[in-house]
């Protein structure tokens, strides 16, 4: 099969056909069309074999999973996914491999009503590159750099079952199919962020821990936090890890969470309540929002949590920084 039977039979009419798309794949360029009053929010992520998945993994978990990383971003800024672009790495032209990677993508695609709209397909060591492309009224984008002193801190769903998943994969040990789901075919929370527009005073998707990346909210906000260590939202396995061995590292500093931690001044406080029942997604207060800066995880009877909870780096620096 050549590259371009391949693209033509599996990528040229990727997920639902949209008005808004007057040429998609085929052409040098797409050519999109941004509605009046509305912003692009753009962003790109790479899932490379042997960093981010198993070179074994299901290929529908991957394609499913390197879109979801995106639509999770997309989802932190309250922005409606439109169009995605791919450009895939491949070692061979295993027709196989690209079938189910293509449904598992074409299934969460077509969920959010994006189209595949571009993409360069490459030889070489297995990797996969998505560019979404979403929507979001012009001035609406919920940002990080929004928090205040005060605000409430909310995750949603639980924190830390994808970092069990892939720790008991790298020892070696069973995981439960629930636990892997959570690591291999994240749900990205896209219709909690664009219905938190207009409630949520800043916000970012959990990727790699709860600690670092609220701690991204704290510097571009330039306020603090206190976190309450026994309100995190744990799923009963990640609870009896933590019970057993005192080590929040799972729900503080794994990855692959892909929830939503978002910050919301008082007065919204009941909406974000009704949100969480409309959604049937738990919703849950973790903290708040302080004008000094750190941040302070507490524990139930008032001590201080002082272990390291960072999240992962790519490029980690040798001495420790400062925060
Ligand atoms: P060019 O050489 O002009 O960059 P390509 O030969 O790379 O074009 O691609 C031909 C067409 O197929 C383009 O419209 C491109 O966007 C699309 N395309 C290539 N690879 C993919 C892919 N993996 N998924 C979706 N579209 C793709
Ligand atoms: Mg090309």
């Amino acid at each position: 099969m050549s590259e371009f039977d391949l693209i033509g039979r599996y990528f040229a009419a990727l997920g639902p056909e949209r008005p808004d798309v007057a040429l998609g794949v085929g052409d040098d360029c797409a050519l999109l069309e941004i509605p009046a009053g509305q912003a692009l929010a753009v962003s790109i992520d790479t899932l490379s074999a042997g960093v981010h998945f198993f070179p074994d993994c299901d290929p529908e978990h991957i394609g499913h999973k390197s879109l979801a990383v995106g639509l999770s971003d997309l989802a932190a800024m309250g922005a409606e996914p439109a169009w995605a672009t791919l450009a895939l790495t491949l070692p061979a032209a295993d027709e196989d491999w690209i079938r189910a990677f293509a449904t598992g993508f074409e299934r969460l695609a077509s969920a959010h009503g994006m189209r595949l709209v571009g993409g360069d397909t490459t030889r070489g060591p297995l990797s996969v590159a998505v560019q979404v492309h979403g929507l979001v009224p012009t001035g609406a984008a919920i940002r990080r750099s929004g928090a205040r002193p005060g605000d409430a801190v909310f995750v949603s769903g639980t924190l830390g079952d994808a970092g069990l998943a892939l720790r008991r994969m790298l020892a070696g040990e069973s995981v439960a199919p629930e636990l892997r789901r959570r690591l291999e075919c994240p749900e990205p929370r896209v219709e909690l962020g664009q219905r938190l527009r207009g409630v949520a005073s800043a916000m970012i998707d959990l990727s790699d821990g709860l600690a670092g990346d609220l701690g991204h909210i704290l510097r571009a906000s330039a306020v603090g936090a206190v976190l309450e260590l026994d309100r995190l939202p744990l799923a009963h396995q990640v609870a009896d890890v933590v019970a057993a061995t005192d080590d929040w590292s799972l729900p503080l500093a794994s990855g692959d969470d892909y929830e939503l931690c978002f910050c919301v001044p008082p007065a919204h406080i009941p909406n974000v309540e009704r949100l969480a029942e409309a959604l049937g997604l738990p919703l849950t207060r973790v903290g708040w929002i302080r004008a000094s800066a750190g941040l302070d995880l507490r524990r139930p009877d008032g001590g201080r949590l002082t272990q390291p909870a960072r999240g992962y780096d790519h490029f980690p620096v040798a001495d420790d920084r400062a925060d």
